[in-house]
């Protein structure tokens, strides 16, 4: 990590560690309980070089220490608690001390000012308020930074432009799907033209370059910045990405990121692809140690034109479980994605289906076409994707070039993947 990590953020991230460890181990009966199993004890871990050491906690541990997982405090110093959706069995409630929601609220607060918001800004919030951490993160963010939050919630796509038109808004803040859809609303409604939106900040769905494009166009808007986080990592608000686009800082002084394989789980070569692994340094009810997010990234070695001490790592390319596995090939719908924003002539909407049939794998990409265009060149376009994804991932799909608007739009996060084996 040496490479990235500059000495001042470095010497942050040693004393963290250790206190975590130490913060852990003594008020956490689950943590304690962990480290002795890994025969661990605080006084092994003196700094960064001994974090390998440490066990991996995972979704599971959060789950199975329902409702009150990995807390480190006593019940009555926590003041809130917040929780993500599980598709499948229980949720995951993560509770927050007073200086946990103050070092959230920091975070964010920093996030806002590297997107160029501040006191002359009015911010449209148009993300989930309640137990969701999206909401009130934001908000906190936003006062924080003095800009004006104009807090609307999700959906509601008239109440959206009433704002928009009336207010006029210079930041609007929600998921990729929810930008695409308030873009294209805004063209249908002729209204675009009348929007004052110059900064984009989305959630960390993933979007490809075609989709950012088409959303700072219809949008006229100059900046889309991509925030990321998570309920279990305090919530949004753990990083974001400069003016200069090129990768999202993340405020190493508050968790230590490592990329792991994820099947090995060592760690891979800097800027390789792998699972993004945090550690948090200063978080009091529910620290996290060695936490795999089962997000794919890769650290991005080298300053940033920006000058910025923090580190950074590309964008979120996908799950480490949306992994599908294509005649033996391991396939991550974000290098699709990837390939596809490269693309010219196609609209940013796609999906993958997958049949299998006489025993073997089949992988369709349907893509819609540029709206511009007409339908004589879709076999040479069809031609051109497939042999883009056969040189770059080793598999073999059959591209089908479909209307533009002919699949699903959504204003939360757009299905991408059809498995049908
Ligand atoms: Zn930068």
């Amino acid at each position: 990590m040496d490479h990235i990590v500059s000495d001042r953020l470095k010497q942050a991230q040693e004393e963290g560690l250790v206190w975590t460890v130490f913060h852990a181990y003594e008020n956490s009966e689950f943590y304690r309980h962990k480290f002795k199993t890994a025969g661990i004890s605080p006084g092994d871990v003196k700094g960064l070089e001994d974090l390998h050491k440490l066990p991996f906690t995972t979704a599971d541990d959060l789950r199975e220490g329902y409702p009150f997982p990995l807390l480190s405090v006593p019940e009555r110093e926590v003041v809130r608690i917040h929780s993500s959706s599980g598709t499948t069995g229980k949720r995951k409630i993560i509770s927050y001390t007073r200086k946990d929601i103050e070092d959230w609220t920091e975070m964010f607060a920093r996030c806002y000012r590297m997107a160029g918001v501040g006191e002359e800004d009015r911010v449209q919030i148009a993300v989930g308020y309640g137990l969701w951490t999206a909401g009130v993160g934001f908000q906190a963010g936003c006062e924080r930074v003095g800009a004006m939050a104009v807090p609307v919630g999700p959906g509601n796509l008239d109440m959206q432009f009433q704002f928009l038109l009336d207010l006029k808004p210079s930041v609007i803040c929600c998921t990729s799907s929810m930008a695409l859809l308030l873009a294209e609303e805004a063209e249908r409604r002729g209204v675009a033209g009348e929007l004052s939106i110059k900064t984009v900040i989305q959630g960390s769905e993933r979007c490809g370059d075609a989709m950012r494009r088409a959303i700072l166009d219809k949008l006229g808007a100059d900046h889309l910045h991509d925030i990321t986080g998570m309920t279990e990592l305090y919530g949004p608000g753990a990083g974001i990405d400069c003016r200069e686009h090129e990768g999202i800082h993340y405020w190493a002084d508050y968790y230590i990121l490592e990329i792991v394989d994820p099947e090995t789980l060592e760690p891979v070569e800097p800027g390789e692809l792998g699972e993004m692994v945090v550690t948090t340094l200063k978080k009091e009810a529910a620290p996290l140690i060695r936490y795999r997010t089962r997000d794919l990234t890769r650290l991005i070695p080298g300053e940033c034109p920006c000058g910025s001490p923090y580190p950074r790592h590309d964008r979120i390319l996908g799950r480490s479980d949306d992994m599908i596995i294509v005649r033996g090939v391991n396939v991550y719908p974000g290098q699709i994605d990837e390939i596809l924003s490269g693309v010219e002539g196609i609209s940013s909407e796609y999906v993958i289906e997958l049949e299998r049939s006489g025993g073997k794998d089949f992988m369709l990409i349907k893509v819609e076409r540029d709206p511009a265009l007409d339908s004589s060149d879709d076999r040479e376009l069809e031609e051109r994707i497939a042999a883009e994804v056969k040189s770059k991932i080793m598999v073999s799909a059959q591209v089908q070039i479909v209307d533009y608007g002919a699949l699903p739009r959504s204003e939360r996060k757009s299905k991408r993947v059809f498995d049908n084996r």
